[in-house]
């Protein structure tokens, strides 16, 4: 803690006329059981320099010592020591002044008048300032600091923060916030209880405090979490510190005999990397983020590679949902053909972002919209424009049937009935045409949750598929459980069929559990010929892939996106796909 309490017990006065300085003297009596000795300095400047040097117990200020006026004066030296409280009196060698209460208000603790006063009056007065100081030293304590670690606390971090950024765009400096985080200190607390919780904590502290220099700013923001401020350092001195604290952090100690050892994360952001306080901090916990993921590293530096990813994030992130609602994501289909004829069957419905600045792939694109929370907005865009183009298709005599993909925890969610069938009615879309795609390894993770939801659905014609089969866990019980139509073999099994002649066995044997529970087969991810025979070979019932070609947006007319495809067959009389 910043705890400059003056083991001096002199006092300074501070008073060019000799006449007054004797009479003080003789006052003060000293040296006595109060103070030790009494120094006179004859200007503000010798004043200042002994204050930086040690401050005395009181400063006694005679008014008539400087040219300035008295509030001048005060403010002046409380810039220069404020934090310390320096009990301050003015002393005015003949009458009270008009502008005491002002002057006071600048943070002298007192005004005497010296021709009156007595010396039980002086010792008292300065008796009452040294108490006073030292309350508001433990009041600013109490504001500034945390009173476990004695480190800054939120407040004053965020204080000196946007002074050292606000020097920094002036001068042209560095400087750089280090966070710093325990993974393992709740069983700490849970195991050996509070004490020696607390007591963990202060080492932390102490190993932060031990590593870096006086002029940085280490603060705790509560619980295990911890920032140090560095001033006026560049990235490579700031990755020196940071390696030294979180190897301090990590080294072995004893508390109570028991012997512990930490493991800490830790994200260090530099100025001028980040421009502003809030970038600072900012950079600075999604460091933090990638250590604590990162495999066999515990703390990251945010680069500027870092920042162009952050904040491409940034960007598609606040953009997204106004994306959603304005209806700028758009759908792109692929053909799933008949094994047999190569005639259209259905067609698999893709998200896209198209944007003229990022590439936005569809994973990256789902996961956004689930880490967002906008499943809801998102699946009522799917359903409307999927729907929708199914409608216009069928102004052309094109009855396609679609698949939609659905992550599984929406179907947990009673609202996709709603929404589904409010999309069926506004395109008079029969559910029978509609079949909805469930990733294997999403379903299984709750699949008793999913059940019943699906079974509803599945009970309005709507088809279920698994999607992505054999990439994740399946129980057998759940595959005869959920109302199941269709079973997807995921693409690598295809594609890395030519490396490792296992897959085929696999492919065979799902396609065989597949056909004996009644589904579907389709084949994903057929490439090219040899894929193809492997899967037509296999007993796979329908084919989807590059072979026919890629997913395609629909602007146009139905002859105008189907020829983007090979190896299709013209539909067969009736007109559905
Ligand atoms: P998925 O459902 O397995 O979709 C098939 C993915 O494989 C698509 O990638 C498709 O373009 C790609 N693909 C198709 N044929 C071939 C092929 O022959 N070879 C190879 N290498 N790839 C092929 P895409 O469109 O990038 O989508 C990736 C994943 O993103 C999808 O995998 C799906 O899980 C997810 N996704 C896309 N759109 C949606 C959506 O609207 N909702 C949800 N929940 N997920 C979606
Ligand atoms: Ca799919
Ligand atoms: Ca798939």
């Amino acid at each position: 803690m910043k705890q400059n309490v003056s083991l001096n017990r002199a006092i300074l006065l501070v008073c060019a006329d000799s006449v007054t300085a004797s009479l003080i003297t003789q006052l003060l009596n000293i040296p006595n059981e109060h103070w030790d000795e009494l120094c006179v300095v004859a200007s503000l400047d010798e004043a200042l320099h002994y204050i930086r040097k040690q401050p005395p117990l009181c400063c006694l200020l005679d008014t008539q010592v400087k040219t300035l006026s008295d509030q001048t004066v005060v403010k002046a030296l409380r810039r220069e020591y404020a934090s310390d409280n320096l009990p301050l009196l003015l002393i005015n060698p003949t009458d009270a002044d008009d502008d005491a209460g002002q002057t006071l208000a600048q943070g002298a603790q007192d005004y005497l008048t010296l021709n009156t006063m007595t010396a039980a009056q002086l010792t008292s007065a300065i008796h009452n300032a040294v108490h006073t100081s030292q309350l508001q030293k433990q009041l600013n304590n109490l504001a500034h600091y945390d009173s476990l670690t004695g480190l800054l606390n939120r407040n004053l971090l965020y204080n000196r923060l946007s002074h050292a950024v606000g020097r920094c765009n002036r001068y042209g400096h560095s400087c750089a916030v280090l966070v710093i985080d325990l993974n393992n200190f709740k069983p700490v607390n849970e195991i050996y209880g509070y004490d020696v919780g607390d007591k963990v904590l202060q080492y932390v502290a102490a190993c932060i405090r031990d590593n870096c220099r006086s002029t940085d700013s280490p603060a705790r923001m509560g619980g295990d979490e911890f920032v140090v401020l560095l001033e006026h350092v560049d990235e490579q001195t700031g990755q020196l510190i940071t390696e030294k604290i979180v190897q301090a952090i990590q080294t072995p100690f004893e508390v109570n005999g028991i012997s512990i050892q930490l493991s800490a994360c830790a994200g260090l952001a530099t100025y001028p990397v980040a421009a502003s306080v809030e970038e600072l901090l900012k950079h600075a916990d999604e460091a933090l983020v990638l250590a604590k993921n990162a495999q066999d590293q515990n703390w990251v530096s945010f680069s500027n590679e870092h920042k162009e990813r952050w904040t491409r994030q940034q960007i598609l992130e606040r953009e997204l949902p106004k994306a959603i609602a304005n209806g700028e994501l758009a759908l792109v289909y692929q053909p799933i053909v008949c094994a047999k004829t190569h005639q259209l069957r259905r067609l698999e419905a893709l998200s896209r972002w198209p944007r003229s600045d990022f590439a936005v792939g569809a994973p990256e694109l789902i996961n956004m919209i689930d880490r967002l929370q906008l499943i809801e907005p998102f699946h009522e865009w799917l359903f409307h424009t999927a729907f929708k183009q199914m409608h216009q298709w069928k102004q052309e005599s094109i009855n396609a049937d679609i698949c939609l993909n659905i992550p599984a925890n929406y179907c947990y969610r009673q609202s996709i009935i709603q929404t589904i069938e409010q999309a069926f009615s506004s395109y008079h879309i029969e559910p029978s045409r509609v079949e909805l795609e469930i990733t294997e390894s999403t379903l299984m993770l709750y699949p008793e949750r999913s059940v019943d939801l699906l079974q509803r659905l599945h009970d309005k014609g709507i088809r279920i598929a698994v999607d992505d089969f054999g990439t994740g866990y399946s129980s057998m019980a759940y595959l005869t459980l959920l109302p199941l139509d269709t079973l997807k073999i995921d693409k690598q099994f295809f594609i890395e069929n030519s490396k490792n002649d296992r897959n085929r066995k696999v492919i065979e044997a799902v396609t065989a559990l597949g056909h004996s529970l009644g589904l579907d087969i389709i084949a994903e991810g057929v490439e090219t010929s040899t894929e193809l025979e492997l899967a037509k070979q296999v007993g796979c019932d329908l084919l989807q892939g590059y072979y026919f070609g890629r997913p395609q947006f629909a602007h146009g007319s139905w002859a105008e996106y189907t020829q983007h495809f090979n190896h299709i067959a013209p539909p067969s009389k009736q007109t559905s796909t």
